[in-house]
C-alpha cells in the first residue's frame, strides 16, 4: 500500500502541493496521501514553501519552547548483533559494562549536575543482564538518589507484566524504534537473537498500552531503507495505535545512521542527505503537529541550531553514548559516534541566542497530563497555555543554580522577552510571583 501511495504522489501537481501545505497550516495534521506528495518534492522553491509551513506549525503548537534531556546507558552488553550498532555482540572490540547501583547513581548525579532534570534509561538486551528488574531498579536509584523528575526508558520489547512493573516504577515516556519497516532489510540488519522477531517488536506498543503506558515514542533509524517508505510506515503504525487506544506518539525520534566502532556493515545502505533529513523533520512536524519531534547528539551542531526552527521540540545536550561515560569517557565503549559534543551550558547559550526558551519541564507527567489527556489538551493548540510559563520557571531555575555570568544575562533578557509573550495577563503576574519566589529560593514550581 505504501509504495503505491510514493507511486502515485509522483508526478503530483503544484497546485496540489500547495494546498496541502495551505491545509496544514490549521494543524489538524495530514493523510498518508498528502505525506506522499510531500516525501516526492523535490523543487527548491516547493522545499522551502514546506520549511515555512513547518516553521509555521512549530511556532503556533510549541512557542519558541526546546525541552532538554540526556540518556543515560546502564549497559552496553547485548545478545542481539543488529548490523549497525557498536553494542552488537560479535564486536569484540567493544569495552562491555553493565553500571553497578552505585554507577547508575553517579552518572545520574553527573547528568543531574549538568543542570538536566530529565532522564532517557538506555541499555543492550541482555535477558541476564539488562532485564527488566535491572531496569526498574535503576530507576529506583535515580528517583530516590537524584533530583531528576523524569526517566523515560528506552528497552527491548517486553511482555505486558514487565510493563506494568515499568509503570510502578514511575516511566515517564516508554520509547521504541522499529529501525526499519521492512521486513527483509529487518531480517537481514537483525540475524540473530530476541530482536531478530519483527512482530513481537511492532507490537510492543500495544502490550505497553494493555499495561497502563500511555505515554510512548516510536522512531525509525533512518539510513537502513528509502526514508519515504519508513515515514510512512511509521506513520501508519501510528494511526494504528491512535485508532485503536486514542492516543498518538508522545515523541517521534528522528535518529539518523552513523557509523559506529566495530559495526557490521561497510557503509550506510541508505544514506539520508540533509536536504532530505530537513524534508522528513518537515513533514512529521505538519502529519504529526502534536506530537514531540526528538533529535540526538548523532547531529551536528549547526544542522541540529537549524532543524529546530523546522519542528524539533526535543534535544539531547551534553550526552554520553556509552555506560559510565559521564563520569569517565571510554570512547571504545559508545553506541554511535556523537557528532555534537557541545556541553549542556554551551547548547542552553545557542539556544538563546536564536531566541528560543529552553525548558527543564517536567509538568505533565507530574500532573497527570499524559495520553488521552495530553493529546486533547495538544490537539487544541493550548499546549503553550501552561508549556510557556513553565519553560520560563525552570530555565529561570537553571540559570540560578548552574548558570555563569554571560548565560545568566543571556537568559534573563530572554526570560524578560518571553514573560511579555504571555498572552492571558493573569498568568503574566502569576508568573512574575512565582520567579520572585524562585530568586528567593523556592523550586521545583511548575503549572
Ligand atoms: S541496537 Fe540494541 S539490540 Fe541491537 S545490538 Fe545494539 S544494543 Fe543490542
Amino acid at each position: 500500500m505504501v509504495l503505491s501511495l510514493i507511486e502515485s504522489a509522483r508526478n503530483v501537481e503544484r497546485r496540489s502541493v500547495e494546498d496541502i501545505l495551505f491545509k496544514a497550516r490549521e494543524c489538524r495534521g495530514l493523510n498518508l496521501e498528502e505525506v506522499a506528495c510531500l516525501l516526492n518534492i523535490e523543487d527548491e522553491e516547493q522545499l522551502n514553501l514546506l520549511y515555512e509551513t513547518a516553521k509555521y506549525v512549530k511556532n503556533r503548537v510549541y512557542g519558541k519552547r526546546v525541552v532538554l534531556f540526556a540518556p543515560l546507558y546502564t549497559s552496553n552488553e547485548c545478545t542481539n548483533n543488529c548490523l549497525y550498532c557498536g553494542f552488537r555482540r560479535d564486536n569484540k572490540e567493544l569495552h562491555r559494562k553493565t553500571l553497578t547501583k552505585e554507577e547508575i547513581i553517579n552518572e545520574a548525579k553527573e547528568i543531574e549536575g549538568q543542570g538536566h532534570k530529565r532522564i532517557l534509561l538506555i541499555c543492550g538486551e541482555d535477558p541476564q543482564k539488562t532485564n527488566v528488574k535491572h531496569i526498574t531498579s535503576s530507576m529506583e536509584l535515580i528517583y530516590k538518589n537524584t533530583n531528576i523528575k523524569r526517566i523515560n526508558v528506552e528497552t527491548a520489547p517486553m511482555k505486558v507484566e514487565e510493563y506494568r512493573q515499568l509503570k510502578e516504577a514511575g516511566i515517564g515516556t516508554y520509547v521504541i524504534f522499529q529501525e526499519t519497516y521492512n521486513r527483509e532489510v529487518y531480517k537481514k540488519m537483525h540475524p540473530v537473537g530476541l530482536k531478530s522477531d519483527y512482530d513481537y517488536r511492532i507490537t510492543a506498543i500495544d502490550r505497553a498500552f494493555e499495561a497502563g503506558i500511555d505515554d510512548v515514542g516510536v522512531g525509525a533509524l533512518l539510513g537502513l531503507y528509502d526514508y519515504k517508505y519508513e515515514v510512512l510506515n511509521l506513520l501508519t503504525h501510528c494511526m494504528s495505535f491512535e485508532k485503536k487506544y486514542g492516543v498518538g506518539p508522545h515523541t517521534i525520534s528522528v535518529p539518523r545512521l552513523r557509523p559506529a566502532l566495530g559495526w557490521g556493515l561497510k557503509e550506510i545502505p541508505y544514506p539520508v542527505c540533509d536536504s532530505d533529513f530537513k524534508k522528513i523533520i518537515s513533514i512529521y512536524r505538519l502529519a504529526v503537529p502534536y506530537t514531540g519531534i526528538i533529535l540526538s547528539t548523532r547531529e551536528s551542531p549547526e544542522l541540529r541550531d537549524e532543524l529546530l526552527s523546522l519542528g524539533v521540540s526535543q534535544i539531547s545536550a551534553g550526552s554520553k553514548t556509552n555506560p559510565g561515560g559521564y563520569k569517565e569517557n571510554d570512547q571504545k565503549a559508545d553506541q554511535f559516534e556523537v557528532s555534537d559534543h557541545r556541553s549542556l551550558s554551551k547548547v542552553l547559550a545557542t539556544i538563546c541566542d536564536k531566541g528560543y526558551i529552553p525548558s527543564f519541564c517536567t509538568a505533565c507527567y507530574r500532573r497527570c497530563r499524559t495520553g488521552e489527556a495530553f493529546m486533547e489538551y495538544a490537539k487544541e493548540g493550548e499546549i503553550h497555555e501552561f508549556c510557556q510559563p513553565n519553560a520560563i520557571l525552570t530555565f529561570k531555575e537553571n540559570l540560578l543554580d548552574y548558570g555563569d555570568q554571560s548565560l545568566n544575562k543571556l537568559g534573563s533578557e530572554l526570560i524578560e522577552k518571553a514573560l511579555e509573550e504571555i498572552q492571558d495577563d493573569k498568568m503574566k503576574e502569576l508568573v512574575k510571583e512565582k520567579l520572585i519566589e524562585i530568586e528567593k529560593g523556592k523550586r521545583d514550581i511548575y503549572f
